[in-house]
């Protein structure tokens, strides 16, 4: 199958789904510069993630680990929506997706549109005291000087899901329920290696949902869970699939 035939099928799969949701991964954001962990100029390669994104390492290092984090914020901040997160946003919009399951926490999805976003790994719009507990929102943080003080005095720590820890109960549940019920799941940018979000392609399939898969390079869905694995990058192909779909439904 040609790609404009993978695409061809998408879009029929589209136009017949009642429900359709996407999942998504940080390979999504690359094209907005910010790296992903895995795959080329990934993050993995510059930062071992046993020393820098579990929480035992945050706890034990959090110097070391606000290094990267600081890093990661000069760009994410300043980070815009790319034509993937464009295209899922105008497909809500347009009323054919229900909801976007995003593993990333650069909120690009919002940004560019999309309303009903469950962000599976928390957020770094917001940060907490690991002492008090006190909320802070990241325009309030200078990030001169890190790690960033509570007035408490403890360390803030960012609304992120670092390694070791639990996913937020209330996007846990939304996102296993979501995939239970979707028939159709896009899943874009995700190398679908980190548990439990990697189980939300598996739990869609066995619930009856065709499974899409959009990546550079295969991953352990292609040719086991995902019905069509488009190859390409996200930001090419997300505009042809809307283009497609816009086209045969106006
Ligand atoms: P990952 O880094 O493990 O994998 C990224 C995947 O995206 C790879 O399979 C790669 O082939 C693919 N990819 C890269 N560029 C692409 C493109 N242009 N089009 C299509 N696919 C492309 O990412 P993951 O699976 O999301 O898991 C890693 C964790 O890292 C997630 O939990 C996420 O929270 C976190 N993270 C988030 C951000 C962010 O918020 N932008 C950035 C880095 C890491």
């Amino acid at each position: 199958m040609t790609v404009k035939d993978k695409i061809e099928t998408v879009v029929l799969w589209l136009k017949e789904s009642q429900f359709a949701i996407a999942l998504t991964g940080a390979g999504i954001s690359v094209e907005s510069g910010i790296p992903a962990f895995r795959g080329a100029q990934g993050l993995w390669d510059k930062y071992d993630p046993s020393e820098y994104a579990t929480i035992d390492a945050f706890m034990r290092a959090p110097y070391k680990v606000w290094g990267m984090l600081k890093e990661l914020y000069e760009i994410t901040l300043k980070a815009e929506p790319n034509p993937t997160h464009k295209a899922l946003a105008e497909l809500e919009r347009l009323g054919k997706l229900k909801a976007v399951i995003t593993q990333n926490v650069d909120s690009l999805h919002q940004k560019a549109g999309s309303k009903k976003v469950i962000e599976f790994h928390g957020t770094g719009e917001t940060l907490t005291c690991i002492l008090c507990g006190a909320k802070y929102r990241i325009e309030e943080i200078n990030l001169e000087k890190v790690p960033p003080f509570c007035e408490c005095g403890g360390i803030l720590k960012p609304d992120v899901v670092f390694f070791g820890e639990p996913i937020p109960l209330h996007a846990l549940r939304e996102a296993f329920e979501l995939s239970e019920r979707c028939d159709l799941l896009l899943v874009v940018g995700t190398s679908a290696q980190v548990y439990p979000a990697a189980d939300i392609p598996r739990v869609a399939k066995r619930s009856g949902a065709k499974v899409v898969e959009i990546n550079l390079e295969p991953t352990p869905l292609t040719n086991t869970i995902s019905d069509i694995f488009i190859e390409g990058k996200a930001g090419e192909i997300l505009p042809l699939i809307l283009k497609a779909y816009k086209t045969q439904c106006e």
